[in-house]
């Protein structure tokens, strides 16, 4: 269906949630700036609508705590660089959708404030008010956490009515669809089925976190073009993680 015959997104504020692989194109490491542009349309193309986009990207594309500490760093210090690496993703993301005319601003967990505005939730609530899309960077701002517990706490501090987790995949399979034929698709799921059969949606914190404060989880391929503005209007394939 072409976007403009799509009927209007019921939902008011929602929360993008992506990983930093997602921004890496082909290239597997950093920022692939083609890419990049191609996910700030698909924000445009929703925050035209009037719906209030909060966004959360993560770093894994740059650099993850986790994978400095097998290598013999302390694992604080290597999440520390984790969370600056998230901090160059929302830059370009900003950058990108200044380009196409979209008002924007970077909120950090960690204050520098030459680069980003602090997190303060009053301010980001105004912003989102103003239509200006809200990218909260440098995850929770604590060590032994991801981004996607920031995208949760994040999504539940700005009464977001849902999380978005834009993948590879069109929703959650009960096993790899890249390497199992008869993976099986969800339409739907609840936060404790995937935490008993050990789904790969989110991180286990953000996936309880989300159940308790009722946070639905959608999860759709970021990979379809127009799909964010599709999953928004109720079209299109995905999963739904509920209660
Ligand atoms: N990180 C952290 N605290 C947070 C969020 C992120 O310490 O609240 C660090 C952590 O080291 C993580 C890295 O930042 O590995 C990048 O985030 P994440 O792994 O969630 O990125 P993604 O996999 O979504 O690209």
């Amino acid at each position: 269906m072409p976007e403009t015959e799509l009927p209007k997104p019921t939902f008011r504020r929602v929360l993008l949630k992506i990983s930093g692989e997602a921004l890496m194109g082909d290239q597997g490491f950093g920022l692939h700036p083609p890419t990049v542009e191609r996910i700030a349309k698909e924000v445009k193309s929703v925050s035209d609508l009037g719906v209030e986009v909060c966004m959360v990207i993560g770093g894994g594309n740059i650099f993850r705590g986790l994978q400095g500490s097998a290598q013999g760093m302390e694992r604080t210090t290597a999440d520390y660089m984790g969370m600056l690496a998230t901090v160059m993703n929302a830059l370009a993301m900003q950058s990108s959708l200044e380009e196409l005319g979209v008002f924007c601003r970077v909120i950090s967990a960690i204050r520098m404030d030459e680069v980003a505005e602090p997190y303060i939730r009053r301010r980001a609530v105004r912003h989102l008010e103003k239509k200006r899309v809200c990218i909260f960077a440098a995850g929770t701002g604590n060590p032994y956490f991801t981004t996607d517990t920031a995208a949760t706490l994040r999504a539940s501090e700005m009464a977001c009515e849902a999380i978005f987790k834009g993948t590879k995949v069109d929703g959650v399979y009960d096993k790899d669809p890249v390497q199992h034929a008869d993976a099986k698709r969800y339409d739907d799921i609840t936060y404790d089925e995937v935490l008993a059969r050990h789904l790969k949606v989110m991180d286990a914190s953000a996936i309880a976190l989300a159940r308790d404060n009722s946070l639905p989880i959608i999860v759709f391929s970021l990979d379809e073009p127009g799909g964010f503005r599709s999953i928004l209007a109720g079209q299109g394939t995905y999963t739904t993680v509920h209660a």
